[in-house]
């Protein structure tokens, strides 16, 4: 007979069982299912669009930035796998630093890397509640096709981004500055057709690229749309490009009405910068705009409250944890909440006075990854806990990848030693495993 479980008054057909569940296909939810197979457990990963990578992806988030700190690579493990295979099948050099991702070519790779790992996979399957007893989940609850069922496990990883597994669970949470305003949001884009030759021609002579001659039309008051913080434009393949060009002020990522306004408003926005771009950049007269993210590039909703809320301080001091289980370094990158043209200019000057220096990094305590009250979740990626300052570090793709791979195998290391609760593991054991499968873990210095 098939197993069912009792969900807010109703039977529910159970669809899956593992020892670990990961919510969310992203950065974080894949290097937490592959790490955590390789450390021996059953995992089912479970992601609600129809492909691997979250904002890499769906998201068309240009590229894999800041790996290093500038003398060690800190995203060594399974980030380091990723970007070499995807430097191989691009056909081009694997820059630890600024790794340009082709979306197709990373689909596709996620697809191999997840099933040689021998993970089950559920696409197109959103998680929509948690059945959660005194702090500990027995299942999630997923939408099908055929309505709602039941996912069993024994240890779950939320890695949607949004801590929404977490929320769901009853776990604390915060939500972006003192007045709960978020960094906006963008919505990215690919144009094809464009001839990249001219264009670095063009950048040699007058030292003007995409950003300079946007700032340029702003300047002139002619734009329709006054923006002046633009990540950038960047070549992704021969005559292909993405952008991670506009923001979508004012919405709230968590809200269903803003999040529908968002891809909306997103669209509207591409349109203005490709105009923009046909019309001044030299290179891209024939350029076409072939695609808008399918997700919306959320940049920040919920910080879960965890055992540890790593903090701005620690950055300052790069500190060291003796639960450490890995070191990031990416500057501090809020971006703007509204459109204020001197608090976007704040931005970029941010990330360059906020940078450390050569062979400097902070360290990410695995209490960061343990929600509080709660006993066999574990969250990783952007949602992880820390202040609004660290968010902004640690939310990068190589960051989310490092707390991704820690949460895999701690998970693992849960079963495999019969903990009761994510907390009681053995955190010698937990670096030692991490460091095997190759991940970068000095030792941790006295006095921190
Ligand atoms: C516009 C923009 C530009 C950026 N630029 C860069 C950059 O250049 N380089 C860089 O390294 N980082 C960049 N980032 C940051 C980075 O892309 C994200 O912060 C990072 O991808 C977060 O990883 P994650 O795994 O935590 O979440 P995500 O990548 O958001 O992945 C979460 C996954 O969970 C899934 N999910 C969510 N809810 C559910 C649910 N209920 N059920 C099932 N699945 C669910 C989502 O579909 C998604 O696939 C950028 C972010 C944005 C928004």
């Amino acid at each position: 007979m098939t197993a069912q479980m009792l969900w807010d008054g109703k039977q529910l057909t159970v669809l899956d069982e593992s020892d670990i569940i990961v919510c969310g296909g992203g950065p974080a939810g894949i290097a937490a299912a592959v790490s955590a197979r390789q450390a021996g457990a059953n995992v089912s990963l479970i992601e609600q669009t129809g492909m691997l990578g979250g904002m890499g992806t769906a998201g068309l988030v240009p590229a894999f930035i800041c790996m290093t700190d500038g003398e060690n690579i800190l995203a060594a493990g399974v980030a380091k796998r990723v970007v070499d295979e995807l430097a191989k099948r691009m056909n081009i050099a694997a820059n630890y630093n600024w790794m340009n991702i082709q979306p197709e070519i990373l689909k596709k790779l996620y697809d191999e890397m997840i099933a040689d790992a021998g993970v089950k996979l559920w696409l197109n399957l959103p998680v929509v509640d948690v059945i959660c007893n005194d702090g500990k989940i027995e299942a999630i609850v997923v939408s099908t096709k055929n309505g709602l069922k039941a996912i069993r496990g024994k240890v779950f990883v939320d890695a949607t981004g949004d801590g929404n597994i977490c929320a769901w669970a009853g776990a604390d949470f915060e939500v972006g500055d003192e007045r709960g305003r978020t960094m906006a949001p963008s919505l990215c884009v690919m144009y094809a057709g464009i001839d990249w030759e001219k264009y670095r021609e063009a950048f040699k002579a007058t030292g003007k690229g995409f950003r300079e001659l946007w700032f340029e039309y702003v300047e002139s008051g002619e734009a329709p749309l006054v923006e002046w913080h633009l990540p950038g434009f960047f070549p992704t393949g021969k005559n292909i490009g993405t952008g991670n060009v506009g923001h979508i002020y004012g919405i709230n990522c968590l809200d269903e009405r803003d999040i529908t306004k968002g891809y909306v408003e997103g669209r509207r926005i591409a349109q203005i910068y490709f105009e923009f771009a046909k019309s001044k950049v030299p290179g891209f007269e024939n350029a076409e705009l072939v695609s808008t993210a399918s997700l919306l590039s959320v940049r920040e909703t919920r910080r879960i409250i965890g055992e540890c809320i790593l903090n701005y301080a620690d950055y300052q001091s790069k500190a060291s944890f003796e639960d450490e289980i890995g070191r990031f370094a990416y500057p501090i990158d809020i971006h703007a909440s509204d459109t204020d043209a001197e608090d976007q200019k704040r931005v970029e000057r941010e990330l360059v006075e906020t940078r450390l220096g050569k062979g400097e990094s902070y360290g990410i305590p695995y209490r960061s990854l343990i929600p509080k009250r709660l006993k066999n979740v574990l969250v990783a990626g952007r949602c992880i806990s820390t202040d609004r300052r660290m968010q902004s570090s640690i939310r990068v793709m190589p960051g989310c990848f490092i707390t991704g791979q820690a949460v895999g195998v701690a998970s693992a290391l849960t079963i495999k030693q019969k903990a009761e609760d994510v907390r009681n593991i053995d955190i010698a054991a937990l670096r030692d495993i991490l460091r095997l499968q190759g991940v970068y873990l000095p030792d941790v210095k006295a006095g921190n």
